[in-house]
């Protein structure tokens, strides 16, 4: 017998426009579930307690992964990428004479012995399957980067409800950029405000404004980064112009009327410790009813936590503002404006 022929493929009719197609109801449930607020899950590299620096009274940072911006004094470079991330701290090795666990385990030879008898990463051949660091006994190799839930994170924020409370704390967000990670912070904050958690955000501003729009109506307290008014000098030194920056604070303020926002410049030798610069910004300030304004001295604290993860500090070299220059600039800022406020 001839074998059957093949059935012709035959296309399926096409619905009309606006109507609700039935055969796609199944794949759409199954592919884009809609998750409770609680349920949603991101990630995040460090939850610290206790903070009495990043917003009012004492507060719980979830710090974020993930930045559309690359700024070059970044203190926490591991929050930059939207990954887990090996990092090795060799002061922590115990030595290939005592332990060679890692060299056992990476499937890339990405780990090798250095003159002084402890490990070195080639970061370049490291694809960040993170097998080196479970078999690390030492956390010399350790891993930046969790996944938490909504749920597990407000547990560990509402552990401390009896300092918030006393102190008119609560949750921050930061990061890396909190709101880059959107669906998830916009969760958290809805979540933490439908528990009347206090809730305030560091961000630097560089994010679709829908989401930032939708992030005020959870806030109280908004830090608002303005690195630069100058576009070309903010793009050389974050890698991204400051339009969208500038264009969404001045949304922010006119949406949110009662939203307490600082914004806050980081003084950056080189970058912006000159008397124009930061009169530019605070002049802009100065456009935003109500806005506080406040500078942060450069620090280099975040600078080991570059060899970490095996990339080099872009501002090598670069040293702390002379003695009293940070105090200047802030006279120079308060001149501009009424509403621009010294920080501590
Ligand atoms: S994380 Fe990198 S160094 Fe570690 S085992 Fe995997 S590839 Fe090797
Ligand atoms: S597993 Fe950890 S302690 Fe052992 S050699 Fe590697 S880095 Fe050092």
């Amino acid at each position: 017998m001839a074998p059957a022929a093949p059935q012709a493929f035959r296309p399926r009719p096409a619905v009309a426009a606006g109507a609700f197609d039935t055969r796609n109801r199944l794949h759409k449930e199954k592919t884009l579930p809609t998750l409770p607020d609680t349920k949603q899950k991101g990630l995040v590299f460090n939850i610290q307690k206790y903070s009495v620096h990043d917003g009012p009274g004492i507060r719980t940072i979830i710090f974020l992964k993930g930045c559309s911006l690359r700024c070059d004094w970044c203190s926490n470079p591991e929050s930059q990428a939207l990954h887990r991330q090996l990092a090795y701290n060799p002061q922590k090795c115990l030595g290939v004479d005592a332990c060679k666990r890692c060299l056992d385990v990476c499937p890339h030879k990405a780990i090798s012995v250095g003159e002084d008898r402890k490990v070195v990463v080639d970061f370049t051949r490291c694809d960040n399957c993170l097998q080196c660091a479970e078999a690390c006994p030492a956390d010399a190799l350790n891993v930046y980067g969790y996944e938490v839930s909504v749920e597990q994170a407000l547990a560990r924020v509402e552990e401390d409800d009896i300092f918030y409370s006393r102190s008119g704390g609560g949750l921050t967000l930061s990061g890396g950029e909190p709101l880059y990670q959107s669906e998830f912070a916009l969760a958290l904050l809805r979540e933490a405000r439908k528990r009347r958690i206090n809730t305030c955000i560091e961000t630097c501003g560089n994010v679709p404004w829908e989401v930032l729009k939708e992030a005020g109506r959870y806030l109280d307290s908004v830090f608002y980064d303005v690195k630069s008014a100058d576009s070309a000098r903010h793009a050389r030194v974050t890698g991204t112009g400051n339009e969208r920056i500038l264009e969404n604070l001045r949304k922010l303020r006119e949406a949110y009327p009662g939203l307490a926002i600082t914004v806050r410049t980081p003084v950056i030798p080189g970058v912006n410790d000159d008397e124009a610069s930061i009169g530019a910004i605070a002049d802009f300030v100065c456009t935003l009813p109500g806005a506080t304004y406040e500078l942060l001295a450069y620090h280099r604290m975040g600078t080991p936590k570059y060899g970490y993860i095996g990339r080099t500090y872009p501002l090598e070299g670069v040293g702390n503002l002379p003695e009293g220059r940070i105090e200047e600039l802030r006279a120079v800022a308060k001149a501009r404006a009424e509403c621009c406020q010294a920080a501590n």
